[in-house]
């Protein structure tokens, strides 16, 4: 069945990257389908989500479709542990930003030229000074609340919000920091610290992966603003599943089934993927799109945190008390020997407190009384969100014994590191360990390498470069040898730095909408 209407703009994905590409070509005039595998979520069934998730355990956001979402993983095979897929992504309306922590950063302008710089990883075709005007523009539509610092990369507009203030167990760092000569400043978040855009401050109630206020902000948001327009028509519980192309490189259609196997063809005269770094391989590896160099999957990257804690004698710390704990460092980024190793930013925590994490241990009444005075406020914890090289044998590929409800491959994740992510990692510990060890930390533990280590940071697999032999998209987005076909999200970051990708993702997004309807 073919969809009646034709629509300028097609999107696959209705994540950050697809709402917002979606609201800015619905504010300029364009009709949008916007195709969603997952389902809407109620903004009203936020605290039931949350009181279930706190008494029975399990996902916060009900949206795992056992046979839509299926994968295999190999990682264990190379780096030792599996990559656990399903907790580090949200299928739906608003896609993973339903449930992410909306920690915030750019790049830094060295991360788009690391070959050039340190002989590493590969240079991207634009710059940050390309992407500049783009990652202001995204602090607005996010609601960024964040405080200026000489340590952050240059920035041409003030913050919509003002940063939140330091907790009162952040403040237990600066003299440290003082000492040691390392700069820290307070990490920007998509929270608003104040009302902005129709959605209210932070209530603090430290319950960010729902966040029941909204004060957090969450792409469905865009979405919403798109309907709004009446131009764009959301067609949610379907799935793209491929890619008509024509043999003069123009996409005719994207084929679709809804969950109940009730099939049709959607057509536009642009079409962008959006799907995020798995699934955006997926459906090019399906449809037999883009893969002309055997570039399609190659390359997929996470950041891998490298954590470590321990007692503090004759200390309180007040985990997600007196304001929750935003300090970070990027001290240990550069360096001169970040030729041998990548980038590492630093994140300073108290949350691994075993009471602020009490969910999940399940205890209550005396036993929780017992831990809590034994355990209380003893803990503090230093984590290195660290870099992962671009590697081609770190890859997304098509599984050829599994398939889907569909019938359709699924995805099959191999992550692997190189010998510099090693290096990376190594150095992030030693670094863990001087800073705990000069806080008076007697026992540091340092957390081995677990399917958890990871940041939920989706990248690589649709490399953007100029070179169509070395990439899947060119520096607009465009797929290689198409006309019409592009790809959006951190599928097309050739690297990944060392800190949070969705404000770049978002940057990318905001390009790729300019690009396609001039503002
Ligand atoms: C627990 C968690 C915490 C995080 N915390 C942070 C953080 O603090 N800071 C930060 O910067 N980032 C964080 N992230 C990462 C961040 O959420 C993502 O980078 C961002 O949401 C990516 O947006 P996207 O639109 O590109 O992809 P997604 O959000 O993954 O959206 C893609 C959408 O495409 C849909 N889709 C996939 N395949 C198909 C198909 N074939 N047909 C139709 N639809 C399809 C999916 O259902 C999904 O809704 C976190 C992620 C998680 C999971
Ligand atoms: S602290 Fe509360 S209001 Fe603030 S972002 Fe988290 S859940 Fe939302």
């Amino acid at each position: 069945m073919s969809s009646a209407r034709r629509y300028d703009l097609v999107i696959i994905g209705a994540g950050l990257t697809g709402a917002l590409i979606a609201a800015e070509a619905t504010r300029r005039g364009r009709t949008v389908a916007l195709i969603e595998a997952g389902q809407r979520f109620s903004f009203a069934t936020r605290p039931a989500q949350l009181r279930h998730h706190q008494i029975f355990g399990g996902l916060m956001w009900p949206y795992v479709h056992a046979e839509r979402d299926r994968y295999t993983d190999s990682s264990h095979q190379s780096i030792g542990v599996a990559y656990a897929l399903e907790s580090h992504r949200l299928k739906g309306v608003g896609g993973s930003t339903m449930q992410w922590g909306g920690r915030i950063s750019r790049l830094m302008p060295t991360d788009f030229r690391t070959a050039s710089l340190y002989g590493t990883g590969t240079d991207w075709p634009i710059s940050y000074d390309e992407l500049e005007p783009y990652y202001s523009r995204a602090d607005w539509e996010l609601g960024v609340s964040g405080s200026p610092h000489q340590a952050l990369p240059p920035r041409s507009r003030e913050y919509p919000n003002p940063g939140f203030p330091l907790s009162v167990d952040d403040a237990m760092w600066l003299p440290l920091a003082e000492q040691l000569g390392i700069a820290v400043y307070p990490s920007a978040f998509a929270i608003n610290s104040a009302p902005f855009a129709g959605r209210s401050q932070c209530q603090a109630f430290a319950a960010c992966a729902v966040c029941p206020s909204g004060a957090r902000y969450s792409a469905d948001v865009h979405v919403a603003a798109a309907e709004r327009s009446g131009l764009c028509d959301l067609f949610d519980n379907t799935v793209a599943r491929r890619i008509d192309l024509t043999a003069s490189g123009a996409v005719r259609a994207v084929q679709v089934s809804s969950l109940q196997k009730q099939e049709r063809e959607i057509q536009g005269t642009n079409y962008v993927i959006a799907a995020h770094a798995v699934e955006s391989a997926r459906l090019l590896l399906l449809s037999k799109c883009g893969n002309h160099s055997d570039q399609v999957g190659r390359n997929f990257m996470e950041h891998i945190y490298v954590e470590a804690g321990g007692h503090i004698a004759n200390k309180r710390f007040y985990p997600r008390r007196g304001g929750y704990e935003v300090l970070e460092s990027l001290a240990y980024y550069y360096g001169e020997d970040r030729r041998e190793r990548g980038g590492m930013k630093i994140e300073f925590t108290f949350e691994q407190d075993p009471l602020s994490d009490m969910e999940s241990h399940h205890i209550w009444g005396q036993s929780m009384a017992r831990y809590d005075r034994k355990n209380f406020g003893r803990w503090a914890g230093i984590a290195a969100e660290t870099e992962h090289q671009p590697n081609p044998d770190s890859r997304v590929t098509l599984d050829p014994y599994v398939a889907d409800l569909f019938g359709d491959p699924v995805p099959h994740m191999h992550l692997a590191f190189s010998d510099i992510d090693h290096r990376t990692q190594r150095h992030a510990r030693d670094i863990m360990q001087q800073l705990l060890g000069q806080a008076g930390v007697k026992d540091v533990v340092q957390d081995p390498l677990t399917s958890t280590s990871f940041g939920a940071h989706h990248l690589g697999t649709c490399r953007m470069s100029d070179d169509p032999d070395k990439g899947v998209v060119d520096r607009d987005c465009k797929v290689h040898g198409t006309t019409n076909l592009f790809v959006a999200g951190g599928s097309v970051f050739p690297t990944g730095g060392a800190v949070q990708p969705s404000l770049t993702i978002a940057a990318i997004a905001l390009r790729l909408a300019d690009h396609l309807y001039a503002a």
